[in-house]
């Protein structure tokens, strides 16, 4: 493979080298806006390329969820490996966690989001800057809620139509919304401020800034397990199990934990988490302080985050049965609440289903509202024009009732033949 001839234009990665570097997700999208192509040509043509200069066994997963590829997945790294060399860029694992891939488990569950979220006044400054628009790889980080630089809470729906955004498929900026290609700066009005920092938010941020100066960085598997050995005598055995305990657990066997986990256990013992994962048995004699009750009581709700997603769905499902026609999808709704879009917790199911029938009974309400509608329209036009050439009668019709070409051919083809 010629590594000195990039296939694709080189794309630089936005805010290299800062926390605000760009997840991979942003990235893949701009390069596919770049091509003039979507994101699911885009990456075939990448796929395509890699299996016949790559050498290597392993393809690229054709669609992966791009969710995936801002953390750790074994899937990120092999996308990093084909973008660096199709674009001659070096820096492109910045753009991922996978200096994390040793530490924590590869699913990703509960540590990166589902769908997109945005600070409008970043994407403000970075159309007066002269920039495109980018998605910074913090933003699709779980535990991040804010965006510490304007004091903005992230944004997760379109400003105009309310719909929750996903990597486009479509070739748009990422500063316009999938659905109703409205600009998601919104006013300003809306803009919703958040002046106090989220717990996790300064670990996260240092931490990504440190990845972004130190793309080829590998954080050890071990550095959880030797801190916490550490901190063995500074805290009883029950509080480690309470506040740390996805991390610490009682098993013989340590099992890999979740991002969010060390961010909870880092802020239980409050010592960074860059801190621990770069030098455990030094950030483990720390001087520790005691820890006043309050902030004990906020890592607490911290740690259920699973039933947090769960509560979330619950209710947004409850409101979407609640407030009628046009149901949303069951997938979309998971999606708004940072869960796999195909994910039916047994808990749910009927909630699910109930939603799922409710939505079929109406779209196929439509569908006859919108026959009936064009059957009248058809006999109507027949009835005033006589004998017709067939081609601009159809398209007569399609222009009044705004309906697919096909099921108005059907149509008159069933009402006047
Ligand atoms: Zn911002
Ligand atoms: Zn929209």
């Amino acid at each position: 493979m010629n590594r000195a001839m990039p296939y694709y234009m080189p794309l630089p990665l936005c805010g290299s080298g800062t926390f605000e570097v760009e997840g991979l997700s942003s990235y893949i999208s701009r390069l596919a806006y770049l091509h003039g192509a979507t994101r699911h040509q885009f990456i075939a043509h990448l796929s395509d390329w890699w299996s016949r200069n790559s050498g290597q066994q392993r393809p690229l997963p054709n669609q992966c969820a791009l969710v995936r590829l801002n953390g750790y997945s074994p899937d990120a790294a092999l996308f990093v490996e084909a973008l660096e060399a199709a674009t001659g860029t070096s820096e492109v694992r910045a753009a991922t966690l996978l200096s994390l891939k040793n530490v924590c488990a590869k699913n990703c569950i509960g540590s990166t989001r589902y769908h997109r979220a945005w600070c409008p006044r970043c994407y403000q400054e970075d159309r007066l800057a002269g920039r495109p628009a980018y998605d910074r790889l913090l933003w699709r980080l779980q535990s991040y809620e804010r965006c510490s630089v304007h004091h903005l809470r992230l944004e997760i729906l379109c400003p105009h139509c309310s719909s929750v955004q996903t990597d486009p498929n479509r070739s748009l900026p990422l500063d316009i919304c999938g659905e109703c290609k409205g600009d998601l700066v919104g006013p300003s009005l809306r803009w919703r401020r958040a002046a106090h920092s989220e717990l996790g938010e300064d670990d996260l941020e240092r931490l990504l800034a440190y990845v972004a100066r130190h793309p080829q960085v590998e954080f050890d598997a071990s550095a959880p397990w030797v801190f916490l050995e550490r901190m063995k005598d500074a805290f009883s055995h029950g509080d480690l199990l309470r506040y740390a305990g996805d991390v610490f657990h009682n098993r013989k066997k340590p099992v890999k934990p979740q991002l969010n986990s060390l961010l909870s256990m880092a802020a239980f013992v409050r010592v960074s988490l860059l801190d621990i994962l770069l030098d455990p048995t030094c950030a483990g004699s720390q001087e520790l302080m005691d820890i006043p009750p309050q902030a004990a009581r906020r890592r607490k709700k911290r740690r259920s985050i699973g039933q947090e997603r769960l509560d979330r769905y619950r209710q947004v499902l409850e409101e979407a049965i609640q407030k009628g026609p046009p149901y949303p999808t069951h997938e979309a709704l998971a999606t708004y609440a940072d869960m796999h879009p195909h994910a039916r917790p047994a808990c749910l199911e009927n909630l699910v289903c109930q939603l799922h029938q409710l939505r079929a009974n109406d779209v196929k309400q439509r569908r006859i509202q919108k026959q009936a509608q064009i059957d009248r329209l058809v006999l109507d036009h027949a009835r005033m024009e006589g004998s017709h050439p067939r081609k601009p009668f159809i398209r007569t019709i399609v222009a009044e009732a705004e309906a697919p070409v096909h099921t108005v051919r059907d149509r008159v083809r069933l009402l006047c033949d």
